[in-house]
């Protein structure tokens, strides 16, 4: 599980303590068991439970809902990426099929809120992918030309635009996408967490530790106790691998992020008040960075291999000197947060969406752009889970599956030469 740094997050400090918080005990059976309460598994649920009000459905989570990688991101709601390799014009298709699934998904997040009346600092402002070097123009160039090709709007920008809508002049060239949202993750985690329909039982900080099929039956061991359920569906992400779903197609890593105090009226005039925006790098490892609707200013810029603990002090002077590069103005102890979550990555950037067997499903690995993502494979996995065969489900299907990776230790010795190169490629954009 991830170093127990929950107190660390800018986005859950701000919300009410959650209080309580259900814990399993004892024995129970139950028609469907979920097992991990992020956006997705909290979507699997309320779907499945909205389509079998009669059934009798189990959430179980490791850790308190929803404050997982889905409170802890950076609440970049995407309706396109850049740093997985499709860039070049032979892999059209893919990339299309990729960007369907993320409209898909923002279309999900925003009937969820509008049917909810959620309130997570909703804004539809676009997103920019800049860089500080020049040279990136040609990259930058062919990826404007993908994006056009599909119809995504999007606009090549330099330094003195990008100075006048970002507030720094650290970055040469850039690309606005209009599609993008921004949003407060931890809230709408937390409304998710809130709008479970009746027939779900949720059950936080009941990690599962074991599960095995017995007579048709999953069984399911946790730290205080079992619950024998008809059906199950894993929703873990970064946590699939270790519970022996899919292992030799995805690995967890750990994000850290920081995010600073709110910027005072004068150190906000200063860099001249800019409206909320929100950059990810054009190179890959390099710094996604953020200035929120209230004045702080968010950053994540380091990754590292999954392990029980993660060194935040050193994570934390990577992240000041990254927002000193770009607001030299401010002072050396704006930080008031750091923490880190875990994503899940397959080898070709592709999801897991799977039926096991007749009783067993499995979902996740988001490659990093999980909100819209985790919200429709969760619903759409309820659905397949229940023959409900939809559109959404299509296209999951169509697109590509994970590839498989080496085994220990040879895969963390691949990711270690990896993050070697693209931290390299990636240095001045940290
Ligand atoms: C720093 C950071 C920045 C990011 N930025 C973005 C962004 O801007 N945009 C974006 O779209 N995505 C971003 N992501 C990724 C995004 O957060 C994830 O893709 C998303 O949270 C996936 O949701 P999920 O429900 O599948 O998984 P999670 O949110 O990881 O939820 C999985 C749950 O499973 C539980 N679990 C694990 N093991 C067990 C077990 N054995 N028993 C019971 N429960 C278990 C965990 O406690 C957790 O609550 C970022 C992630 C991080 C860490």
């Amino acid at each position: 599980m991830l170093p127990n740094n929950d107190q660390t997050c800018g986005w859950i400090n701000e919300l009410p303590k959650r209080t309580g918080i259900n814990k399993f005990e004892g024995q129970a059976s139950c028609d469907w068991i979920i097992v991990g309460a992020g956006y997705t598994g909290l979507s699997a649920a309320r779907q499945l439970g909205n389509m079998n009000p009669n059934m009798n459905i189990a959430v179980i989570d490791a850790e308190v809902a929803g404050e997982g990688a889905s409170s802890r991101n950076s609440g970049y709601l995407v309706e396109s990426t850049m740093n997985d390799g499709f860039v070049s014009s032979k892999n059209t298709e893919d990339y299309k099929t990729k960007c369907d699934l993320y409209s898909l998904g923002i279309e999900k997040v925003k009937k969820f809120i509008t049917q909810h009346q959620v309130d997570c600092d909703w804004n539809e402002c676009g997103k920019y992918y800049a860089s500080s070097k020049i040279e990136d123009e040609k990259k930058l160039t062919r990826f404007n030309n993908m994006l056009s090709s599909l119809k995504i709007k999007n606009q090549i920008l330099y330094k003195d635009d990008l100075q006048n809508r970002l507030g720094t002049g650290f970055y040469k060239i850039g690309i606005y996408t209009n599609g993008g949202i921004l949003l407060n993750p931890a809230k709408l985690a937390r409304s998710m967490v809130d709008s479970l329909p009746e027939n779900v039982t949720l059950y936080e900080n009941s990690p599962l530790l074991k599960w095995e099929t017995i007579n048709k039956k999953i069984n399911c061991t946790l730290s205080r106790g079992t619950i024998n359920a008809s059906s199950i569906i894993f929703c873990t992400n970064g946590f699939l691998s270790s519970l022996g779903i899919e292992s030799h197609y995805s690995f967890p890593l750990l994000l850290t992020a920081s995010m600073t105090r709110r910027l005072t009226d004068k150190e906000f005039n200063q860099i001249g008040s800019p409206s909320e925006w929100g950059v990810l790098s054009i190179r890959p490892m390099g710094a996604t960075v953020r200035m929120t609707n209230d004045r702080r200013i968010l950053i994540r810029n380091t990754v590292s291999l999954h392990k029980n603990y993660t060194n935040i002090e050193s994570n934390k002077n990577i992240h000041l000197k990254g927002i000193l590069k770009r607001f030299p103005s401010l002072p050396k102890d704006i930080i008031e947060t750091t923490w880190s979550g875990t994503v899940c990555r397959s080898g070709n950037a592709a999801p897991i969406f799977k039926k096991i067997s007749n009783n067993i499903y499995a979902t996740g690995c988001f490659n990093g752009s999980g909100i819209g993502l985790g919200t429709l494979f969760g619903e759409e996995i309820a659905n397949k889970a229940c023959n409900n065969m939809t559109n959404e489900i299509e296209l999951i299907q169509r697109n590509k599956k994970p590839n498989w990776l080496p085994p220990q230790p040879f895969l963390n010795l691949g990711i270690k030469a990896r993050f070697l190169i693209d931290k390299n490629y990636a240095k001045s954009e940290l």
